[in-house]
């Protein structure tokens, strides 16, 4: 097996380059799900408190003997909760059963609410307090990231958006690269929508991989951090399987050609209001 890459975050911490989404994994499948992904060599989950299957995150781990400093566990901060983060983030950590979380994020800025930058804030204390290793947000545009480093002058580690070959979000990106905040790819595989796409399944046999390979491979290619979901042991399998082979230039760039202005499948963070 080929070396996970990891990445350096701007606050000197490491996180891997891939892991495991659990978004709509049910509780009680969740410790199932988690302890095959360890065992299959997965070291990054991604889960968040509104995905109410923390508990069940926390029993995979824990079947696990992989020693916790190996292992970079993830939840977020609910919006009904920008007010009370030190509060919800104990539950989170009681919840998953962990003494520290290695991120922290704000899952949505929810700007109609308007206390974002105050949950930014009591994340940026959570950090001192060293009760989590790293803090960053998530679904956050270049306004509303300029406004909490403008704010407190603490750069988020990462932001977690959407970023899949349909959404690329170049922009966003580039702003990222531009303030040394590390990508982080949600739905990465469009929630299964780009597997009959005639580009990627050429790719795919091109390099005999499966389209939610190449599609891994390219997020990788790419430097972004990617959580793909699965709850079935042979696509948990699959989606790891990515450490073997670099896509060539032109299909980097053939698949930033499928970038479209009409891709977005989630929620736009400007509007959501949930
Ligand atoms: P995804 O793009 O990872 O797609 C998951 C779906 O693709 C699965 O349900 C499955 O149907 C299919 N799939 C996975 N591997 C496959 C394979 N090898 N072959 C065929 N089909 C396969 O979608 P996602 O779950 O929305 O995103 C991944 C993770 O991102 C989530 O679990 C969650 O952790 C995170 N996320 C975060 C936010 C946020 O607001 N921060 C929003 C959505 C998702």
């Amino acid at each position: 097996m080929s070396t996970q890459p990891t990445l350096t975050l701007n606050d000197g911490n490491v996180i891997p380059q891939f892991g495991l989404g659990v978004w709509q994994v049910p509780d009680s499948q969740a410790a199932q799900v988690v302890s095959h992904a360890i065992s299959t060599g997965y070291r990054l989950i991604d889960t968040a408190a509104i995905y109410e299957n923390e508990a069940g995150t926390g029993s995979g781990i824990a079947q696990k003997s992989v020693p916790r400093e190996e292992l970079f566990i993830t939840t977020k901060l609910w919006n009904s909760e920008h007010r009370n983060a030190p509060r919800a983030f104990q539950h989170s950590l009681d919840l998953l059963e962990l003494d520290y979380l290695d991120l922290y994020l704000i899952h949505w800025p929810k700007p109609r609410q308007n206390a974002y930058a105050e949950a930014w804030k009591a994340l940026v204390k959570l950090k001192a307090e060293g009760r989590v290793k790293s803090v960053g947000v998530s679904n956050f545009t270049v306004t509303q990231l300029k406004r909490i480093i403008d704010e407190t002058g603490v750069v988020p580690s990462v932001n977690q958006i959407e970023l899949h070959p349909r959404f690329q979000q170049n922009e966003l990106v580039a702003f990222h690269a531009e303030h040394g905040i590390v990508t982080q790819s949600w739905s990465p595989l469009g929630q299964g929508t780009l597997f009959d796409d005639p580009d990627l399944q050429q790719l795919a046999n091109k390099y005999g991989k499966t389209v939610a390979q190449v599609v891994i491979r390219w997020h990788l290619d790419r430097g972004f951090v990617v959580i793909p979901k699965s709850v079935k042991p042979a696509r948990i399998e699959e989606n790891f399987d990515v450490f073997d082979f670099d896509l060539d230039k032109e299909d980097i760039a053939k698949i930033a050609s499928l970038d479209s202005r009409d891709g977005r499948i989630g929620p736009d963070p400007d509007t959501a209001n949930f």
